[in-house]
Order: structure tokens, then sequence, then C-alpha cells
């Protein structure tokens, strides 16, 4: 399917909380962006209406995050029990957290280049050390954006890393996971089989998803500014979001 443009794309249909499944990237769809991650947390509205809405949908709702697990339960304080984090390189269906590796030893090694980088001053970034992946933000100075693609592909060479970009921000990644292999793989299990997914996000990131929903038969929806996209619908900022969830639970 060729890419749409989001100002051509209407809003989405209503959530069938019976027939649906969904699929909910977390920074910039359903909380705003902050200038540190850590600094993000969702309200206790938002936590509710998660918590309610996975109810009503027999839990087939799935937050699909760039965070670690840990760190999405932080900001939504738990209110989701599946949750794939690091861009699916871990997931959680119930109790037990499970990873597609637990070899931090490259990413450690490229968290000592990227130190060393800014120890010279040669690059200058927010580094995220998610044990499994290395997020090196450059909101605070975008006009570092150059050199951190640059630096980051360096350094995924060098310890044989994967990039994943997203907004102002360059991850290296064990493997090439992406967040479309977390959508297939909890669309093979219950409650979330048989249901017809919509993936949510706003990120480069998101598109995997979309295209993944995309090719189960489901549709995506579009969270802010306008961009080529896979997308089908758009909502404009996580307070719309946050309206068709609600709706959603109450229809
Ligand atoms: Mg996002």
């Amino acid at each position: 399917m060729e890419p749409n443009q989001t100002t051509t794309l209407a809003p989405p249909p209503p959530l069938d909380v019976c027939g649906n499944a969904l699929f909910l990237d977390l920074d910039g769809t359903l909380v705003d962006f902050a200038a540190h991650p850590e600094q993000v947390l969702a309200s206790k509205e938002l936590q509710q209406l998660l918590t309610s809405l996975s109810g009503r949908m027999n839990g087939a709702i799935a937050l699909i995050t760039g965070r670690t697990i840990a760190s999405a339960d932080q900001v939504l304080d738990g209110a989701l029990v599946h949750v794939a984090g690091i861009h699916g390189v871990e997931r959680r269906t119930g109790k037990a957290i499970e990873r597609t590796s637990n070899d931090t030893a490259p990413i450690q090694a490229a968290l000592g280049d990227t130190r060393a980088l800014i120890a010279k001053c040669a690059l200058q970034v927010d580094v995220e050390d998610k044990g499994l992946a290395l997020a090196l933000h450059y909101r605070r100075m975008p006009e570092f954006a150059d050199a951190t693609r640059r630096a980051a592909a360096d350094i995924a060479q060098r310890h044989g890393l994967s990039i994943l970009e997203g907004k102002m921000v360059i991850e290296l990644t064990l493997g090439q996971r992406t967040k479309a292999d977390a959508v297939t793989d909890f669309m093979a299990i219950p409650p979330f089989a048989n249901r017809n997914p919509i993936a949510m996000g706003d990120d480069i990131t998101d598109e995997d998803a979309f295209r993944a929903v995309a090719k189960l038969g489901g549709h995506s929806i579009l969270v802010g500014a306008p961009r080529d996209t896979a997308a089908r619908y758009c909502l404009p900022n996580t307070r719309a979001v946050f309206m068709w969830l609600k709706a959603g639970l109450e229809s």
C-alpha cells in the first residue's frame, strides 16, 4: 500500500471493545513528551481508563514501547499487564518478562564508546542505558542530530548492533526486533488472537507496527503532526487519544 498523507486522513471509527485488539505506543501517544523520559508520568485518570478498558477488552490491549517494561510501569503505575518493551526485545504477557536476549555486553561496550565521545566533546546527548539497548537523546541539543547519527552508525558497526531512529532519539539495539515483531507475537496468543488489531503511535518506529497490523487485516491511527504514514486514520494529540479511548470504554 502507498503511504498516506495524514492531511487526507480521517478520525478513526469508534473502538469495538469486543472485536478489536489494541496496540498502544506510550510517549507522544498516551502521554506527552518531557525534556527527560523519567519526568513523564501518566495522570491517574489515564491509568484508570487503561485499567478499565483492559477489563472491558478481556485484556486485549498491549503497550508497545521503546521504553523498558520497568520504565513503562513507572509511567503508567503498572496499569497494563501486556507490555512489549525496547521495541519488542522484552515482553510481558503475565507475571514474567521474557527477553529475546540477556547479553548486555555489546550495549555496555557501546555505552563506553559513547561516554568517551561525550568526554571529548565530540558528542552531546542524553544517554539512556536500557540494559538491552542504548538510547541517545538529542531532544535538548537538536543541532547534534547529524553528529549523533554518525556516531551511532560507527558504534553500531563496531559492536554488531542495530539502529532504530525515532523522534529526537537514536537507539542502538540487539538483534533486529521492531514493533512489528511485538504486534505479531501478541496476535498469535490469547486474548489477542482472532481479534481485529488497531495500532496507535506517533513515531517513525510505530510505522513498523502499522504495517504489521495492516498485514493482519487491521488498521492504524497516527497521532500528531502530518507525515507520510502507513496509518489509515489520525488523531491530533494525546488528549484526542484519551477521548477516543474513553468513548470506546463508554460505548
Ligand atoms: Mg511515541
